[in-house]
């Protein structure tokens, strides 16, 4: 058995092509992404990732959360398109919409209707998923869906250190854990970004790459729910799982230093860093 091969990322375009669109590109050949975020107490979410997934470049993104919410969400991004929560367990919806990606968790509370909801992608979507925040935790009692799940469709978990230990059971320290989503990653072919200051994308190979932007600054609620809706936005366009866990977790750093630079670590926001976006992907190229 080969060891796993460890990288230190100091630039994405070392290891991917960022898309190319030509000048006949429109919005529906940019990707549509479908989040499903937010809930009552916590739908700042749901506007932060539907910011990010915004600026990722793909051409549509569809928000799926409460009736209740959308005049919010098309205040805070208007160029946003709102759906039922229905629409996440809706294959024709899907279908006719064209979703290339679905992203799923953010702001979510661990309720039965969103534990159905997380069974329905498992067991019947045909496009990338990416798992994040309260779903992490709706998964524990989801393992065996969603190892089927996984020989289907490309799946990406982005946990922190707290859900990935809820998930995969404790660790003792940083090392051991980083052994333990090499495991899981294999095991299960997943890709886990496990995130916090030197964020480890892990390949369902085995294969982990160390990010080498971002701040403490990003030490703050809501950060996670712009990685995740711009990595979703990413999946939507086509990027391969591994090169939108590379690219996504990377922007979403650099847009903090940019933050950062701007605003002073302490003064920066979630949604600061979601705005500094445009920035990162000009010190892409
Ligand atoms: P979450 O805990 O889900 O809100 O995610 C936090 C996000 O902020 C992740 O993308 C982390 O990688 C990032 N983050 C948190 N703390 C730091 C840090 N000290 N350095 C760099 N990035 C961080
Ligand atoms: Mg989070």
């Amino acid at each position: 058995q080969q060891p796993p091969k460890a990288g230190f990322v100091t630039h994405p375009l070392a290891v991917l092509q960022p898309i190319q669109y030509d000048r006949f590109a429109h919005k529906g050949t940019r990707g549509h992404a479908l989040l499903g975020a937010g809930s009552t107490a916590m739908m700042g979410a749901a506007v932060m990732a539907t910011h990010a997934a915004l600026r990722s470049g793909a051409g549509l993104v569809t928000v799926a959360t409460e009736a209740s919410a959308w005049p919010l969400i098309q205040q805070t991004n208007p160029e946003a398109i709102c759906a039922a929560k229905g629409a996440l367990a809706n294959e024709s919806f899907q279908l006719q919409r064209r979703i290339k990606a679905i992203g799923v968790g953010s702001g979510w509370v661990a309720d039965e209707e969103h534990i159905q909801l997380l069974a329905w992608l498992l067991e019947n979507s045909s496009v990338p998923l990416l798992i994040d925040a309260t779903a992490l935790s709706l998964l524990v009692d989801m393992l065996p869906i969603l190892e089927l799940a996984a020989l289907r469709i490309p799946i990406v978990l982005t946990p922190h250190v707290g859900e990935f230990d809820r998930l995969f059971g404790h660790s003792n320290n940083h090392a051991l854990r980083l052994e333990k989503a090499i495991h899981m990653a294999k095991h299960y072919r997943l890709c886990i970004v496990l995130k916090g200051a030197y964020t480890r994308i892990v390949l369902p190979n085995g294969h982990v790459y160390f990010n080498s932007t971002g701040n403490h600054g990003m030490a703050k609620a809501g950060s996670g729910d712009v990685l995740a809706g711009l990595m979703t936005g990413l999946l939507a366009q086509g990027y391969a799982v591994q090169d939108a866990a590379i690219l996504a977790v990377w922007l979403h750093g650099s847009a903090g230093d940019a933050a950062a630079k701007a605003m002073g670590t302490e003064a920066m926001t979630a949604m600061d860093i979601a705005k500094h976006l445009p920035q990162a992907w000009q010190h892409l190229n």
